[in-house]
């Protein structure tokens, strides 16, 4: 034996401490976020592993040294597969679309046209397949709406009073640019922007050169209709804004739509302010917010750096995956670009994952592996199951991107598995077994707060 028993029986219970420390470190941040079984799991791991080298330090076997050197080896070994890369693929060149989007075949377009209209006329002339299942649709309580099946007036009006104030925000996307033009520095113009729109409450900024394909081709809301999008700036600015994860756990429950409302104000509250700002310095710009986007949001983002396009079509940014919301101001304001971080992780792991399909109440979200639509490579989920679901419960549901595993708060023990999704086709399959395991294959919703959760009725 190279080393001598007490020397061993040492590390034996320093690796047990440390064990037990990690472990209740992470069930205690468990706790923190209310992932009440996770945290039990970990608690009981804590326990029975540490007991476990403590046994063998004291009880142990004559061939300790070996046990001890294979399990150096194995942490080594896992070591590795977090932090080498392994297994990643290069960017394809089908990664970018070929063609534009109509922004009027999108549900939320489609939901709003009335019956007898001339624009319900033109667009069920061109696309008849769609007219019953949207009739039907239309039929169907909506967003918000008092006779939804999920509806409680506390959250549901909460979340109708900030679309309610969006309404108001539309009118200010645009404006009048001033005649002085103040001329500075490009990236000291850059550093401004990004840090004056994370005082205003932007999570990450980034910057691209705004493409062809970021736009709309035709717009296909309210007093836009069918206005031919016109690519009139040269750069996009785009940001995130975190969801709180306590709201967003209760989906499809009313507090979900609460913080959708929520960020939508937010986010386009900074983007009418930048915007503001932008045009005070003598150049153009137009805020793109929720209901008045001539812009695809998510392919803005992944091209200024902010993250990758997953299953689910929605940005998965590399701390908080899809939790998140995004808006963008367009403009010929003269800023450095960010470049996009392609990383083949997002769509790897989304592969193997499919968390979200699970959890999915209608069937919305596709099963198998990308498909070419419109030039690219990408998963489409069905707009109209997804929206059917929405207009009869009266929420936006969220189901999918609430569990999805990405979507984990911005912490160091969610940040060390992100490092190892990123790096490692390997450790994807193990982080993929330890979220089921620790989180459930399908996690159950949250409560939903005490204090939005009030008895109530209505009287005349
Ligand atoms: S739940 Fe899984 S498959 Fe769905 S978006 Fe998230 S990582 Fe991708
Ligand atoms: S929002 Fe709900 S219905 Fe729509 S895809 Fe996600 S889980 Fe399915």
């Amino acid at each position: 034996m190279i080393f001598n028993i007490e020397f061993l029986n040492c590390v034996l219970i320093i690796i047990s401490a440390i064990i037990f420390v990690i472990f209740v470190y992470a069930a205690v941040v468990s706790i923190v976020e209310k992932e009440y079984l996770a945290s039990g799991r970990f608690f009981l791991i804590s326990f029975l592993l540490s007991l476990f080298f403590l046994l063998i330090a004291y009880f142990g076997f004559s061939q300790k040294e070996y046990f001890v050197s294979a399990f150096l080896l194995l942490l080594l070994l896992a070591l590795i597969v977090i932090f080498i890369p392994f297994g990643n693929k290069k960017q394809e060149d089908n990664e970018l679309p070929a063609g534009k989007i109509d922004e009027r075949d999108i549900m939320f377009s489609r939901i709003i046209l009335q019956e007898n209209t001339e624009n319900y006329k033109d667009y069920y002339k061109k696309r008849p397949e769609k007219k019953d299942g949207d009739d039907f649709i239309r039929s169907l309580p909506g967003l918000c709406s008092p006779k939804s099946a999920l509806f409680n007036p506390f959250s549901y009006y909460a979340a109708d009073s900030n679309f309610f104030a969006i309404e108001y925000l539309r009118n200010a996307v645009d404006g009048e640019i001033s005649k002085t033009k103040t001329v500075a520095d490009p990236a000291e113009l850059t550093t401004f922007i990004k840090n004056w729109a994370k005082k205003l409450g932007a999570l990450n900024t980034g910057i691209c050169e705004l493409k062809p394909y970021h736009l709309y081709s035709y717009r296909g809301r309210k007093d836009n209709y069918s206005e031919k999008v016109i690519h009139k700036h040269k750069l996009a600015i785009a940001f995130t804004l975190e969801m709180d994860k306590d709201y967003t756990s209760c989906s499809p429950a009313g507090p979900t739509v609460m913080e959708s409302a929520q960020q939508y104000f937010a986010s386009g509250s900074i983007a009418i302010r930048l915007a503001e700002f932008i045009r005070k310095l003598g150049y153009p710009a137009k805020a793109h917010i929720d209901g008045n986007y001539e812009v695809i949001c998510p392919l803005v983002a992944q091209d200024a750096g902010l993250g990758e396009i997953g299953r689910l079509g929605l940005l998965m940014t590399p701390n908080l995956g899809p939790r998140v919301r995004v808006a963008v101001v367009t403009t010929d304001l003269p800023l450095i670009c960010d470049k996009r971080k392609y990383n083949s992780s997002v769509v790897e792991f989304c592969k193997i994952c499919k968390k979200c399909i699970n959890i999915c109440p209608t069937n919305a979200i596709q099963k198998d592996d990308r498909k070419m639509i419109n030039g690219v490579k990408r998963w489409q989920i069905n707009q109209e199951k997804c929206f059917e679901f929405w207009c009869k419960t009266g929420t936006d549901c969220g189901r999918c991107f609430s569990v999805c595993p990405y979507s984990h708060p911005d912490n160091f023990l969610h940040n060390f598995v992100r490092i190892g999704i990123r790096n490692s086709s390997i450790f994807r399959r193990i982080a993929l077994f330890l979220d089921d395991f620790f989180y459930g294959r399908k996690p159950a919703s949250a409560k939903v707060p005490k204090w939005i959760n009030i008895k109530w009725k209505f009287v005349k």
